[in-house]
């Protein structure tokens, strides 16, 4: 899923309304609906518009687009797929989130 969304009103209501944060740097609890990864996802536009991961959109959104397409991915410094809190989730390649998830004993 690779996301193609600025800004957009829409993305940002559907994030809060699914979202319970408890503070400002704990992970933020993505309530919504999930990939079989456990990655949230957001569906803009009614049932058939595109669906996006929330927590890539929101790397996006404060990082900046991808560095490195196709081959970046937002990657979870916390360890928990199901966060989308922006200063948990940074672009890396996906050798390095493999890499990462060895060292923190994810695999
Ligand atoms: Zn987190």
């Amino acid at each position: 899923m690779d996301n193609v969304i600025g800004f957009d009103e829409d993305a940002i209501r559907l994030i809060i309304k699914h979202t319970v944060v408890t503070n400002l740097y704990s992970c933020y609890d993505w309530r919504g609906s999930k990939t079989s990864e456990g990655y949230p996802t957001i569906q803009l536009g009614g049932r058939y518009g595109p669906k996006i991961t929330a927590h890539s959109l929101v790397c996006e959104w404060f990082n900046g687009p991808k560095p490195c397409i196709p081959s970046c991915v937002a990657m979870h410094r916390c360890n928990n797929s199901s966060c989308i809190n922006p200063r948990h989730v940074i672009w890396g390649t996906q050798s390095e989130n493999v890499k990462q998830s060895y060292r923190d004993g994810r695999r």
